[in-house]
């Protein structure tokens, strides 16, 4: 896991922001899953569900918190519908760390903090470091 200079860092998440946030509401997350929700923050869920609906959404499809909104798992699934990729929704999203909400994801991307599919790497064991092996020398007959 690498580190960035903190100036860096700070730029990084500027730029994340200012992009992400009047595009697609981000919140921040600092793990994105973006790409696997069809481009619909599910982070924008009051609940902050990243991996469907819960069960309070109405038959309507609408928000059980915001009834006058519609839940963003039924806008993530008809963008999906839409686009022929319902496949992909059938996948698990990454759990959210809540060590690294309010950072960036771009950064954390960049220092490993977090793999592409957004799964934080915080826990993640080092890896072994592989010897080559010797070979031993043979016994002459
Ligand atoms: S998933 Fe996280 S980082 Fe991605 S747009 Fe939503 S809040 Fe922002």
């Amino acid at each position: 896991m690498k580190e960035l200079p903190r100036f860096v860092e700070k730029f990084i998440y500027f730029l994340e922001c200012h992009i992400k946030s009047p595009i697609f509401g981000c919140k921040m997350c600092g793990q994105c899953v973006l790409h696997q929700t069809m481009f619909v923050c599910p982070m924008r869920c009051p609940k902050g569900l990243r991996d469907g609906p819960c069960g309070g959404a109405s038959a309507q499809g609408k928000c059980e918190r915001y009834p006058d909104r519609d839940c963003i798992w039924v806008l993530i699934y008809r963008r999906a519908k839409r686009q022929g990729k319902l496949e992909q929704l059938k996948s698990f999203k990454p759990v959210l760390d809540h060590r690294l909400v309010g950072t960036s994801s771009w950064a954390n991307l960049l220092t490993g903090k977090i793999d592409v599919h957004g799964k934080s790497l915080l826990d993640a064991a080092p890896q072994p470091k592989v010897e080559p092996t010797k070979s031993k020398p043979q016994p002459q007959p």
